[in-house]
């Protein structure tokens, strides 16, 4: 999801390219004014990444939303709740035949007494759900996020039990970057592996790429996904370069790329090209120089800059 305004063009198409260079499947906006919605069709132009348009309370927002070429539709039951609108929107959405996802939440929920939140997000859906198929509408998403990992699992089960339509997961409000894969990783990967959720997405507050390559990352590691898995050493004293530099450049040039690859980058080449034997390519550091080695066979030594060239030439 973008944080710059869509009405701020250039900002959130700098943001829109910086998701894009790391493989996003869907960006999502924030529609929160009018300027933001007219905004949709020049951010359109920048990506064939399908936008979502994330619906702040007008109704008339969506609909220009939807005249500007966005791809899908995000309400949130608790935000928009007029029928007369939302079948406004329903005719719209039908009309350039894209989806509508429901998306309750718990931040915006309002409990009454008695009521627990995720009775109270169910309800919340399965009322919006009843609206849009009571209109004949039935491209429906759906998605109900809590930030209790347990609360998640109880509600994703009971929609998944009760309905066929793709869901959308998700923890919300899941933190800063390390608790905030953590908690969403658990949350969602057993989720996955109940065959639940179609699209996630890791709602990290940190760098807006981080919870693309956290998603990646978790759908390669259940296996549900093929792409190059870029592993280095955690280096300790005998570490000869710095490992997580070029980590971080390899890791995001082969960011889009699908084939099912391991790559080491270790601190050393004492250890380093045997402990990562497993990988198809590496790079070791070695004092001034970095060796590139190819299932633990060092085959190449060079200045680091001219094997990591090396090394992205045999992978892109
Ligand atoms: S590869 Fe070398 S630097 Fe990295 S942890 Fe092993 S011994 Fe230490």
């Amino acid at each position: 999801m973008t944080v710059a305004k869509p009405a701020d063009t250039n900002n959130c198409i700098e943001e829109i390219k910086r998701l894009d260079s790391v493989g996003c499947d869907l960006i999502r906006v924030a529609i929160p004014d009018s300027a933001s919605a007219k905004s949709i069709r020049i951010l359109k132009q920048s990506t064939d990444t399908p936008l979502i348009a994330d619906i702040h309370f007008d109704p008339d927002l969506a609909l220009t939303a939807i005249e500007q070429g966005i791809d899908k539709i995000r309400l949130n039951p608790s935000n928009v709740k007029d029928p007369i609108r939302i079948r406004d929107i329903v005719q719209a959405a039908s009309a350039e035949n894209i989806p509508i996802r429901v998306g309750a939440n718990a931040g915006s929920i309002k409990l009454t007494q008695g009521m627990n939140i995720t009775e109270a997000l169910f309800q919340a859906l399965q009322h919006e759900v009843d609206l849009l198929e009571s209109l004949g509408f039935t491209q429906i998403v759906l998605s109900a996020k809590c930030s209790s990992i347990d609360q998640n699992w109880l509600l994703n089960q009971k929609i998944a039990q009760i309905y066929s339509y793709p869901i959308h997961i998700g923890l919300t409000e899941a933190g800063l970057l390390t608790p905030g894969i953590v908690q969403t990783t658990l949350s969602l990967s057993a989720l996955l592996k109940a065959g639940i959720g179609d699209t996630l997405r890791f709602s990290l507050s940190g760098e807006l790429e981080q919870e693309v390559i956290a998603g990646k990352t978790l759908l390669q590691s259940l296996g549900m996904r093929t792409g190059v898995r870029v592993i280095a050493c955690p280096m300790c004293g005998r570490s000869r370069w710095n490992v997580q530099k070029y980590a971080t450049i390899i890791s995001r040039a082969c960011a889009k790329l699908e084939m099912p690859l391991t790559v080491a980058v270790m601190g050393c080449e004492v250890n380093g090209p045997g402990e990562a034997r497993e990988a198809d390519y590496g790079l070791a550091g070695s004092g001034a120089y970095v060796v590139f080695f190819e299932k633990g066979e060092i085959r190449d030594k060079g200045a680091p800059e001219e094997m990591l060239k090396k090394l992205l030439n045999k992978i892109i």
